[in-house]
């Protein structure tokens, strides 16, 4: 028997994620929440197998109101497509909805997200994890590790692990794809293989939890582990 989510159980997920994308709209818990242009909530199939959660906004989304566009969203785009994943199939967030900045003179700056402000938008976090209950929790960078796993993680020797997430749904952790543009030359092709695994162990993970779900549907669709392609293309 299959457990993929009724038409009705949909339409009930996008109701009530429409419902908390406009309490987020309406927050000011945090100063930021007065100071950014668009509130970036998160979008995304509403019965997505695979969430993927960033730090926060930067500003382009902090514009457009979309998480993860410009050319880091262009490479999470790429990223999930080499391990055969559209975009739209997924869900994507951010551990924080609104850009945190600082103005300095007439511009606004980027700047990491502070504890308070973590802390003030979790439940929304929390609560966007409750209603898609994907299988698989894709945390993309140290900021969005720490969220999840403490302030003692270390991205460089921690990522590519599985670890247990919220509910207990099994969270990955790979770099941002923002610093994945940053590194050149050698270090670019290494970053990118050390994503590439970590996608590649998402995507068996993905597929043996839909095989444990639905053994008839996964025989008949191939899916497995041992049919991922074995060369990465890295995005
Ligand atoms: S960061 Fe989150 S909690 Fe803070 S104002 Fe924005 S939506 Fe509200």
């Amino acid at each position: 028997m299959s457990d993929e989510p009724t038409l009705q159980e949909r339409a009930g997920r996008e109701r009530m994620l429409a419902q908390l994308a406009h309490t987020v709209e309406a927050c000011r818990k945090c100063e930021i929440g007065s100071l950014r242009n668009k509130s970036v909530f998160g979008e995304g199939d509403p019965c997505a197998r695979l969430m993927c959660v960033g730090e926060g906004p930067g500003e382009t989304e902090d514009q457009t109101g979309h998480p993860f566009v410009g050319r880091a969203g262009e490479l999470l785009t790429k990223m999930l497509g080499a391990i055969g994943l559209e975009r739209d199939e997924v869900y994507i967030c951010n551990t924080v909805k609104c850009r945190a900045c600082y103005r300095e003179g007439t511009k606004i700056r980027n700047r990491a997200p502070i504890p308070e402000e973590l802390a003030n938008c979790r439940p929304y976090l929390d609560e966007q994890i409750a209603l898609i209950r994907p299988r698989v929790i894709l945390a993309l960078g140290a900021p969005a590790a720490k969220s999840f796993l403490g302030p003692a993680f270390q991205i460089t020797k921690m990522r590519g692990r599985w670890y247990e997430g919220p509910h207990g749904i099994p969270l990955m952790v790979t770099f941002h794809p923002a610093y994945v543009l940053r590194q050149t030359g050698g270090s670019e092709r290494e970053v990118k293989l050390q994503v590439w695994e970590d996608l590649r162990a998402v995507k068996a993970r993905l597929d043996a939890l839909e095989e444990a779900a639905s053994p008839a549907a996964s025989a008949e669709s191939g899916a497995s582990a041992a049919g991922q392609p074995e060369q990465p293309s890295l995005f």
